[in-house]
């Protein structure tokens, strides 16, 4: 089987530093792997905070890019579920234990054992992982998704990171016909937590620093938007929603936004800002509510929800650049200047 040594991609050589043209070496592909021509990758906003190591240490020289859309181009002797030229994905991990509770149940976002991360982790070799912001990916096709006809690959390769890490926490916390939800930053996860929310049924509203992107947010299916600059907006929607998803990459002042949800609501935060935030008890204490967070999603919800978007024809809203724009656009989303999901077009590498 074939093992690539100059796959041409791009990785930022430092914490910080401007990311570059590169080549890197792909594993041969084994017995269970396929290998993937990567056509498309989206650029989320844990690329960035992972390549300034915002999160802490990190591993460099990295390639980011864990929302990948491309093509199967070989697969391996025993591999069953897919065959040259289907349309695949691959989000934020590329294997785990799959023997640990959480694997076994589906849950492969929760191994016990620690699952491997897309890039800027170690495979069970130890290798330094490498993401989809290069030409080819080689992978075990459990850690594949299948991209349903009817979404093109461009606008699929958002959804294997924003799409899923909204659409978990949607389910999990019952987001439906008869519930109120308020999506807090409309950035690459916001505009989809916005579609999404709407195609489940449930009753949107956008909360955002501004109104400047009103227009775009009530197209998006939103029924209400409100700008978090103004005071008034806090007291016209106290004890409103029953579940506020938070999708902020900064800090938030978290004790004003638990005053907006009704008795037993739930904050949910997907956003990962790099301090922490501080929190009065009280302010969960007297409604009984739930301050929450939740990472990507497993496996099986990640095809569930890309089948989802087929069924309901969503995609992301989405920017495709060359790869020589990757720096650009990594100022503009920390600006939140972004509508909504910057791609990169992977034959530009
Ligand atoms: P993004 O496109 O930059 O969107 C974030 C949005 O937050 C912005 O568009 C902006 O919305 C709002 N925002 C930014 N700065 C703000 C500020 N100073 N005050 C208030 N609001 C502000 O980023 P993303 O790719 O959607 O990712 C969002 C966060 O989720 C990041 O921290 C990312 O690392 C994290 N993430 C977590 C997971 C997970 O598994 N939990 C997965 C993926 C990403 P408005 O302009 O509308 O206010
Ligand atoms: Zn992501
Ligand atoms: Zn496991």
């Amino acid at each position: 089987m074939t093992s690539l040594s100059a796959v041409p991609a791009y990785a930022a050589p430092a914490p910080k530093a401007p990311l570059e043209r590169t080549t890197i070496a792909r594993r041969a592909v084994g017995a269970h792997d396929i290998l993937i021509d990567v056509k498309f990758a989206g650029i989320c906003h844990s690329d960035i905070h992972q390549a300034r190591e915002g999160w802490g240490e990190a591993i460099f020289p990295m390639v980011p890019g864990h929302e990948i859309a491309g093509v199967v181009s070989e697969v391996g002797s025993d591999v069953t579920a897919y065959a040259v030229g289907d349309r695949v994905g691959v989000g934020c991990f590329v294997d785990s234990c799959r023997e640990c509770e959480y694997c076994l149940r589906g849950q492969e976002q929760f191994c016990a054992n620690g699952s491997v991360a897309t890039y800027n982790g170690r495979d069970k070799n130890g290798d330094p992982t490498y993401g989809g912001y290069s030409t080819a990916l080689v992978v075990d096709e459990h850690y594949a998704v299948r991209i349903p006809e009817g979404l093109s690959l461009d606008v699929a390769a958002p959804l294997l990171c924003a799409g899923i890490t909204t659409y978990s926490p949607l389910r999990h916390w019952n987001v439906g016909p008869g519930k109120k939800v308020a999506v807090l930053g409309l950035g690459g996860l916001g505009h989809m937590a916005v579609k999404l929310a709407h195609a489940l049924g449930a009753e949107v509203t956008v909360l955002s620093q501004s109104l400047r992107k009103k227009d775009d947010g009530l197209r998006l299916g939103a029924d209400h938007y409100y700008a978090t600059s103004d005071p008034a907006t806090f007291e016209e929607l106290a004890s409103s929603f029953d579940v506020i998803l938070s999708t902020v990459s900064v800090p938030l002042p978290i004790d004003s936004y638990l005053k907006l949800l009704k008795v037993e609501g739930a904050f949910v935060n997907v956003g990962a800002p790099e301090e922490p935030v501080s929190v009065n008890m009280f302010s969960l204490i007297s409604g009984r509510k739930t301050l929450a967070g939740s990472p990507i999603g497993g496996i099986a919800e990640t095809q569930e929800m890309l089948d989802f978007c087929a069924e309901h024809g969503l995609g992301a809203e989405i920017e495709v650049i060359s790869a020589d724009q990757i720096n650009e656009a990594y100022e503009r989303v920390v600006a939140s200047d972004v509508r909504y999901r910057f791609v990169i077009d992977t034959a530009t590498i």
